[in-house]
């Protein structure tokens, strides 16, 4: 049995891993002429290092990244507002958060899949979905194509091929951008070897900092903006302006991002989808982003993609054909909507509290992230990060 996966990220490649490892054959398309190295760091919690293991994949990343050990939130002025329990946590899960460089990541799932025996062709843009009697077939902007029993679509946030089996829906902008860096830092209070960090609350905006693994550190700042601002920001304007915006905060957040490079910046405005309904039709699927564009606050959007990616296989492993293969995608898509959409939901309410602007709203939410950040985040998030996905 033949799939064929189309998008090589994070999603793409799980799902070539997962697909793999129960017998398929598998093909990923990526349009990019080689493997994406670059972006910033990513947070890997219990539910990801679980899918993880799954993949033989979580020794690497415990060697490559570090354990998040510390998280505090602080107000823009350095109070301390909460310090959460993640070690209790890490306890609690089996393991604790990871922070990898979001390059290292790519790069350990593009190698397994290797070793697996996936193929992985770059410069391959998709372009055309023919839906052949019993299997699907794709087109290619090179004039290219190629065959399978199935498709799935793991292209992204903008996935041209949601569009065209749904019909096109508008992203949401969710009137902030992201600023994202990462470098060198060395803090006496945020020492390598506890790992984590900080992240500190202002006025429709926040600031944190996180330690990566191998030596670097990573910083992340969210912004309320009109949509589209700072899209043409050349590298060294992009540093100007976080400096600027962010002068007068605790130290050591001007330090940070004053010892980080104009071309270690990156800067997106950030978007999510009005969750559907549906994600397969026939013979394809969606997958990760493709599915499910989600806000970043809860750093689930690559977590939730391995999840996908693990539901998937196990639902595929006695490779089905005909009409059990459509039954299969639709008791993946069955098991995966409702979860994915109180995700998408939670996060979007995640940002909502933390880009709060005004003075009342911030000073009740401080107090009850002192009195309460237990129950906001610790609570909240346990159906997300508890969740045991199936052993492939
Ligand atoms: C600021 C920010 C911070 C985040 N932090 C976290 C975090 O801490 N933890 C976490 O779990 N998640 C996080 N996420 C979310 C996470 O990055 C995404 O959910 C994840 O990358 C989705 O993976 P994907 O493979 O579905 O999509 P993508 O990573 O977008 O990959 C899609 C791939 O498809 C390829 N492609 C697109 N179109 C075509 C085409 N026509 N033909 C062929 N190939 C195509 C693209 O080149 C790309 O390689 C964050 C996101 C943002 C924006």
């Amino acid at each position: 049995m033949k799939a064929i996966i189309i998008g090589g990220g994070i999603g793409g490649l799980s799902c070539a891993i997962a697909l793999r490892k129960v017998g398929w054959e598998v093909t990923v398309f990526e349009q990019n002429e080689s493997l994406t190295e670059n972006g910033a760091g990513i947070v890997l919690a219990a539910n990801a290092m679980r899918a993880l293991e799954s993949f033989d994949t979580a020794g690497r990343i415990r060697e490559e990244g570090t354990p998040v050990r510390v998280a505090e939130l602080r107000t823009w002025r350095g109070s301390l507002l909460a310090r959460l329990p993640v070690e209790k946590q890490a306890v609690r899960y089996g393991t604790p958060s990871y922070l990898i460089h979001r390059g290292s990541l790519q790069s350990i799932l593009y190698s397994r899949s290797l070793d697996l025996g996936v193929t992985v062709e770059h410069g391959k843009r998709f372009a055309e979905l023919i839906d052949r009697h019993g299997g699907v077939e794709v087109r290619f902007a090179d004039g290219t194509s190629a065959n399978g029993e199935l498709l799935v679509a793991a292209d992204g946030y903008r996935s041209k091929i949601r569009d065209g089996l749904f019909g096109h829906t508008p992203l949401r902008y969710s009137g902030y951008r992201a600023i994202r860096g990462i470098g060198s830092f060395d803090d006496p209070r945020y020492p390598l070897a506890a790992g984590g960090g900080f992240e500190a609350l202002g006025n429709g905006t926040r600031f944190g900092f996180s330690h990566l693994g191998g030596g670097r550190i990573f910083w992340f700042a969210a912004m309320n903006e009109a949509e589209g601002q700072g899209a043409s920001l050349t590298p060294e304007e992009r540093k100007k302006d976080a400096l600027l915006k962010f002068r007068n905060w605790y130290s050591p957040v001007p330090a940070v991002i004053e010892a980080t490079q104009p071309m270690d910046i990156l800067t997106h405005s950030i978007y999510d989808l009005e969750p559907l309904r549906q994600w397969s039709k026939g013979r394809v699927t969606l997958l990760g982003d493709a599915a499910h564009p989600m806000l970043p606050n809860l750093g689930q959007g690559g977590a939730q993609a391995m999840e996908d990616a693990v539901v998937l296989a196990d639902l595929l492993r006695i490779r089905p054909a005909g009409g059990a293969l459509v039954e299969a995608l639709q008791a993946y898509e069955k098991m995966r909507i409702q979860r994915v959409l109180n995700i998408v939901r939670q996060s979007r309410l995640m940002g909502r509290l933390m880009q709060l602007e005004s003075p009342l709203a911030l000073a009740i939410r401080n107090t009850a992230l002192r009195v309460a950040a237990d129950r906001l985040f610790i609570s909240r998030l346990h159906p997300v990060v508890g969740y045991e996905p199936p052993k492939l």
